[in-house]
């Protein structure tokens, strides 16, 4: 498979990008500075330099000619204030669902977050706060509403809501279900979710939480249940 990631220098993005080509798939990391094109070779992964952020779903849609699926790991990040969390955790994601639909790509991959629904709605709002609770708030809302966009599309979209990343290594084990309770996961498990979604074919047309547990992968995406 050919597999375009938005985000493709990101920690999760990396380790994907890396476990895809080990799989014998061939990457496409989206990144924004050229700069990073021998990082991401070092994975195994070609480079397409867009930023998600200053493009347009034509032109994003032309880039991936050739693509089979789609994943969006992309994210503004710490420090990065309110309104990128809107522009590129939400619209960003928003986006590349236009590309892919415009493209004819219906795989689409979403790296999310864990209990990203239950936002304060009031604090939510505040696209022009400083303050880190009201930017938490911001980050939680862009999330959710990407979500409930990509889950419109008819797409054969998967929606991953990890818990709380770590750089450790990965385990292979993991809990998915609609609601996991708080708890963590390595990104390098969350880079074998997506994929084992996307190998096998798995976990099309749901969402889930992901968290560090006592199932492999493989059996974890074939037992979801809704
Ligand atoms: P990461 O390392 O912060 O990577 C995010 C990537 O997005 C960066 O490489 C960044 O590129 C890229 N990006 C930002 N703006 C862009 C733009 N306009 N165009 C193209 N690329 C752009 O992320 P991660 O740690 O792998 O996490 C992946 C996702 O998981 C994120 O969406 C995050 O919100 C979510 N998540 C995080 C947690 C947590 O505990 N931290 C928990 C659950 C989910 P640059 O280098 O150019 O900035």
């Amino acid at each position: 498979m050919r597999i375009a990631i938005a985000g493709g220098h990101g920690k999760i993005a990396r380790l994907l990008e890396r476990q895809l080509a080990d799989a014998g798939h061939q990457a496409v990391a989206i990144i924004r500075n050229a700069d990073q094109t021998a990082d991401i070779e070092a994975e195994g992964a070609e480079a397409l330099v867009l930023d998600l952020e200053q493009t347009d779903a034509d032109t994003l849609a032309a880039a991936l000619n050739g693509v089979d699926a789609v994943v969006f790991a992309a994210g503004a990040g710490p420090g990065s204030g309110a309104k990128r969390k809107l522009t590129i955790d939400r619209d960003g994601a928003i986006l590349l669902a236009d590309a892919a639909e415009r493209a004819g790509i219906r795989r689409y991959v979403l790296v999310s977050a864990i209990a990203t629904d239950d936002f304060d709605s009031e604090a939510a709002q505040r696209v022009d706060s400083d303050s880190d609770d009201d930017v938490s708030q911001v980050y939680l809302r862009a999330k959710s509403e990407a979500d409930a966009a990509v889950r419109e599309r008819d797409l054969d979209w998967t929606i991953v809501r990890p818990g709380g990343l770590t750089d450790e290594p990965g385990t292979g084990l993991v809990t998915l279900a609609i609601s996991t309770g708080r708890s963590s996961i390595p990104r390098a498990d969350v880079a074998a979710i997506v994929a084992t979604s996307l190998v096998e074919g798995v976990g099309i047309r749901q969402q889930f939480e992901a968290i560090s547990g006592g199932d492999t992968v493989s059996d974890a995406l074939a037992t979801l249940r809704y």
